[in-house]
């Protein structure tokens, strides 16, 4: 068996995550080639995920939208920045649900619904 390969439905469901996020990414033009690997190891670590419990395909937009901004946090800084708050510090919106279908960008201090994600202007 192909390690790499999954059924076509999960494999769906990752490369539409990707294009997702990536979507989201070039609206903020941070979409450079360090951030694209980026968002290719969260897939792949995805991969990996979905291939243990595949009844978690319709969670796996957002949490590769959390993991690559758990990358960016570490190596570039927040995103996505809120677009909601202009007063005080940028902050950067979260996904919600953490772990559930028809994943969203929110502004967690202002509790207003910013985005789908791969919805981001
Ligand atoms: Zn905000």
């Amino acid at each position: 068996m192909d390690d790499a390969s999954l059924p076509a439905p999960l494999e769906q469901t990752l490369h539409s995550a990707r294009a997702l996020v990536l979507a989201d990414l070039a609206a903020r033009d941070v979409a450079d080639s360090d951030v694209v690997s980026l968002v290719e190891d969260a897939v792949t670590h995805r991969r990996w995920w979905v291939r243990q419990w595949p009844e978690g395909a319709p969670y796996v937009a957002g949490l590769v939208a959390q993991d690559v901004q758990d990358a960016l946090l570490e190596r570039y800084g927040r995103w996505p920045l809120c677009p909601v708050c202009d007063a005080g510090d940028p902050h950067a919106l979260d996904v919600e649900p953490e772990l559930g279908p028809d994943p969203h960008w929110v502004c967690g201090k202002a509790g207003v619904v910013v985005a789908p994600v791969g919805g981001l202007r």
